[in-house]
Formats: structure tokens, C-alpha cells, sequence
């Protein structure tokens, strides 16, 4: 096996119980660098009797770390955060090798993985039910309790940064953990189980299960013993487990795609938006469920605008994740041919081409930043989540045609606007169909902000305070202090 970094070992087991184990058949698959298509290492590759094993072992540790004090807790959670950051270079480094992106960008990405935990350790000890005031001779109280074992299924484009914004809710609300990192980006989750073991989590309360879709990924989101799953990933897979949960009313958290709109009106800087909007489109080579992936331009402004979205593009540089430069490549040879037949599909539904389009010659999976002008909001470039970087440009004339074409696609993750005027700014914000709307920036989201979308882009909420509401479950106790022994009637 070529190696072309120390920090990578040849092969991986499962991270499971807080010690390495392989596979029952001993099956691996090879994750490899999309920059250069060379194999990284071997993973194993789980079968459902070891999701079965993983599981099991999620719940035996769940009494002892559900009842573990929770400023305990809240003090172990931190020093996750803590390691991360002592291990920052070599997560960062893993992360751009597996994934592509940037060393920079995933250095970000790591920076990002490390405050979570920071953020979620402080609420471990103020998860803080309320009492009910239903009258006397009765004490009323809701309390907070952990569902139990917390299965996380997340996808390849920000795997260290997903693993944490999961699994860091999950264990201050005091739920343990399995989670399947996407079959192309397995290593930096298993070292940071690790890092969870070494920084104090108690054996099985972070397990990791490395292999495919099938059988791993459907055997654990159909376990009877789970007792809730956070997805992140494509709107096909998040219905296939919406279905699979119903069979055992296992409660989903949804974070799905998006086809995020940024309005750009004649008064905005336009200096200014086009390095927001080619930032929001071309990071992490357009794959990233928040990416602008439809500017929707005044006719006013549109040609003018048009020429500083090109010329931001074509200054690109585009190389492998070591590098360091602008963009790295896509995730894998798979994912590069559907970006490939999307442009092809624009070119065909009569798009005009204004820049890029092309793969890169070379080894690994490059492919140029894309502008596609002249786009109608119904062709399938316009309305289907490519996940590269290709950005579609669509004319309106009106405020009210504007916010038309911005709705009119199923998704809603996020939405920008892009103006001077705050009074149309704010009026567009109202009606925009986005979970996260951003006004004059982009990526307008932190760890501490609610993040997750409407209509086909989820359910739920991940970050800041409200994502805790997917890992905690509300009991009432209702107390009777009276000793007459008169009762309530159900429905009273
Ligand atoms: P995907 O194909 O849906 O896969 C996501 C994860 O699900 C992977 O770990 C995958 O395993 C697993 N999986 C596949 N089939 C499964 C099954 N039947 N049961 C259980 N698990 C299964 O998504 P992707 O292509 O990796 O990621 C890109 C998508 O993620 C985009 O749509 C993007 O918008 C979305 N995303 C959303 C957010 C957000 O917060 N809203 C953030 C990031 C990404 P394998 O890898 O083995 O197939």
C-alpha cells in the first residue's frame, strides 16, 4: 500500500468499546487520496453483526454515562475540545488527504470540530427541565432525560466538523454513540474516537463503524436498539432511513441537501458579493449543502455582475489539498463523473457556458470552477443539488419574481440576499423558505446558530442550543400531595 503520509496507518479496524476489532469476516476497502488516486489505507468494512456488536456495546455503556454527574460530563466533553486542538495539525492533515480539501480549509474545519465540543461541554449541567404550576396538593415537573444509544450516519464532505456537531450534543445530553463516516472518508473519525477515548469518554460511549451504505449503514439505522439517528447526507438516502426508522418509530434527525438561492439587487457592492458568492459556490469545490448554488441577479446589473462572478473564477487555483491552494479536488472519481454529466445536462438544456467546465487533465478529481448564465429556473441545473463547483445564474426584474425563483425548488437549507436597502432585505427574509438566511455575507452560520433546513432539506436542528432537543426526550412527573383521593379523568 502506497502511504504518502506517516500519519496514516496501512490498515483500520472498528473503533469499538474503546479498542480496535476487526470485522467478523475480516472485509476491508481501500479509501484513497482524490487528489492523486492513490490508496491511503485499508478500513474495515462492517457487517451487521458487528453494527449489532457496536450497538450492543453503545447500550451496556449508556447507564454508567448517563449517570455520570453532569458537570462530569460536561468537564470530560471539553478536553475533547482540548485535544482536538493539541491534535489539530494531524486531524487537518488526515482530513485534506482523505477528503481534498485545502490544508487550510481543513485546518478551519478541525478549529470548527474542537468548539463544538467547547460550546456543547458548558451545557452538560443546565439542561434544566420546568415545574408545571397546576394547582395545589400537586407538584407538576418535566425533567430531560438522554434517549439512549445515539446512532450518526455522515457524509464525506466535513467529516471531522459532522462527527463533532453530532456526537458533542449527544453525549452532554448524556446518550452514547455509533457512528458510520461515509465509506470515501473514514480516518479522521476514527482518530477522533480515539482522541474521545484518550481525552476521558468511557469505553463504548463514542463507537465507530467504518464500511458502505449497505449493510453497515442500513443495519445500524435499523437497529431495534437505537434509539435515535441524526443523518446528515442526499435527500434519496435521508428518505430511505426516514422509511427504515418508521419500522421501530425511531426518532430522525434530517440535515439534507440544498439549492440555495443568493439575490443579488443593483444596490448591493457588487465587488463585495461576488467574493461572497464565489466563496459560497467554489469552497470545499462546491461540495457543501450550504453553497450558493443559484445566483438570482437584477437584469440591471446582470452583465456587469456577470463579469465579476468570471473574472473571481477564473482566478481559481486549483491543486491538491497538500498545496494549499483555492480549491482541491472532488471527493471521488464517482462523484467527479456526476458533476461531469451536470454540466454536460446544462449545456444540452441551453445554458450558455460563461467560464470553467472542464476536468482537469491530469491525476485525481479536479474539475474547473463553472458559470452557467442564461440558466431558466426549471432546467434541472437549476433545481437538482449538483454538490460541485458550478454556479447557475438566473435573471429577474422584480422583487416579487425574485423571491418566485428563489422558492420555486424543493429544497430550503439556506438563502441570501444581497442589497443596501435593510428594509428589503428584512422583507425578503420573512418570506425566503430557508431554515438560515444570510444578508449581505454568506455562511452566516456558527456552531452557536440553529442550522437545518425546511421543506426536502430536513427535519431538525443541528448547532447551537437547539440541536440538544435532538438528544434529550421530556418526561412530566406529576405528584399528588392531597389525601383525599379524588382522581383526575384522562382528558381533563
Ligand atoms: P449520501 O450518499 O446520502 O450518504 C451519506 C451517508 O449515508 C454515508 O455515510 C452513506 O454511506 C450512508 N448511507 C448510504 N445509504 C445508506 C442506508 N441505506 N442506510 C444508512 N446509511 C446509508 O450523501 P453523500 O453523498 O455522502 O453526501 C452529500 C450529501 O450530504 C449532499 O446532499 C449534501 O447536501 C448533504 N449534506 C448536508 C448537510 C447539512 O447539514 N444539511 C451537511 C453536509 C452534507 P456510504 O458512504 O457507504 O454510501
Amino acid at each position: 500500500m502506497s502511504v504518502s503520509n506517516e500519519m496514516v496507518r496501512d490498515t483500520y479496524d472498528l473503533y469499538i468499546g474503546g479498542t480496535w476489532m476487526s470485522t467478523v469476516d475480516s472485509k476491508r476497502f481501500i479509501t484513497s487520496n482524490p487528489a492523486t488516486e492513490e490508496p491511503l489505507a485499508k478500513v474495515a468494512a462492517a457487517q451487521a453483526t458487528d453494527i449489532n456488536h457496536a450497538v450492543e456495546t453503545a447500550r451496556e455503556a449508556y447507564p454508567g454515562w448517563r449517570d455520570t454527574p453532569p458537570n462530569e460530563r460536561g468537564r470530560i466533553v471539553y478536553r475533547v475540545g482540548q485535544r482536538i486542538r493539541e491534535y489539530q495539525d494531524e486531524l487537518a492533515t488526515l482530513e485534506s488527504l482523505d477528503q481534498g480539501k485545502p490544508r487550510s480549509q481543513a485546518k478551519s474545519d478541525i478549529e470548527g470540530a474542537a468548539r463544538y465540543f467547547e460550546y456543547y461541554a458548558g451545557a452538560a449541567d443546565k439542561l434544566e427541565g420546568t415545574s408545571v404550576p397546576i394547582g395545589p396538593n400537586q407538584v407538576d415537573f418535566t425533567v430531560r432525560e438522554p434517549y439512549g444509544v445515539s446512532a450518526q450516519i455522515t457524509p464525506w464532505n466535513f467529516p471531522a466538523n459532522l462527527f463533532a456537531r453530532g456526537v458533542a450534543p449527544a453525549l452532554v445530553a448524556g446518550n452514547t454513540t455509533v457512528i458510520k463516516p461515509a465509506e470515501q472518508t473514514p480516518l479522521s473519525t476514527l482518530r477522533l474516537a480515539e482522541i474521545c477515548s484518550e481525552a476521558g469518554i468511557p469505553d463504548g460511549v463514542v463507537n465507530v463503524v467504518t464500511g458502505f451504505g449497505e449493510p453497515a449503514g442500513s443495519a445500524l439505522t435499523t437497529h431495534p436498539d437505537v434509539d435515535t439517528i441524526t443523518f446528515t447526507g442526499s435527500v434519496p438516502t435521508g428518505q430511505t432511513i426516514m422509511k427504515q426508522a418508521a419500522e421501530n418509530i425511531t426518532p430522525i434527525t434530517l440535515e439534507l441537501g440544498g439549492k440555495n438561492p443568493a439575490i443579488v439587487f443593483p444596490d448591493a457592492d457588487l465587488d463585495e458579493t461576488a467574493i461572497w458568492i464565489t466563496r459560497a459556490i467554489f469552497t470545499n469545490a462546491g461540495q457543501v449543502c450550504s453553497a450558493a448554488d443559484r445566483v438570482v441577479i437584477h437584469e440591471d446589473i446582470h452583465d456587469k455582475f456577470v463579469s465579476r462572478l468570471i473574472d473571481c473564477a477564473e482566478q481559481y487555483e486549483i491543486g491538491p489539498g497538500k498545496q494549499d491552494l483555492d480549491m482541491g479536488p472532488l471527493a471521488s472519481k464517482d462523484h467527479l463523473g456526476k458533476v461531469m454529466r451536470y454540466i454536460d445536462l446544462g449545456r444540452r438544456e441551453g445554458a450558455t457556458l460563461a467560464t470553467g467546465g472542464k476536468a482537469l487533465d491530469q491525476d485525481g478529481h479536479f474539475v474547473e470552477p463553472t458559470v452557467f448564465t442564461g440558466v431558466k429556473n426549471d432546467m434541472r441545473i437549476a433545481q437538482e443539488e449538483i454538490f460541485g463547483p458550478v454556479l447557475t445564474v438566473i435573471p429577474f426584474s422584480t422583487e416579487a419574481e425574485a423571491l418566485e425563483i428563489a422558492n420555486d425548488v424543493e429544497y430550503g437549507l439556506v438563502g441570501g440576499i444581497f442589497t443596501a436597502s435593510v428594509k428589503r432585505a428584512h422583507r425578503l427574509a420573512q418570506r425566503l423558505e430557508a431554515g438560515n438566511v444570510y444578508i449581505n455575507k454568506w455562511f452566516g452560520d456558527t456552531y452557536q446558530t440553529p442550522f437545518g433546513g425546511y421543506k426536502k432539506s430536513g427535519i431538525g436542528r443541528e448547532k447551537g442550543l437547539d440541536a440538544l432537543e435532538s438528544y434529550l426526550q421530556t418526561k412530566n412527573i406529576a405528584v399528588n400531595l392531597s389525601d383525599s383521593g379524588e382522581g383526575d379523568l384522562p382528558g381533563a
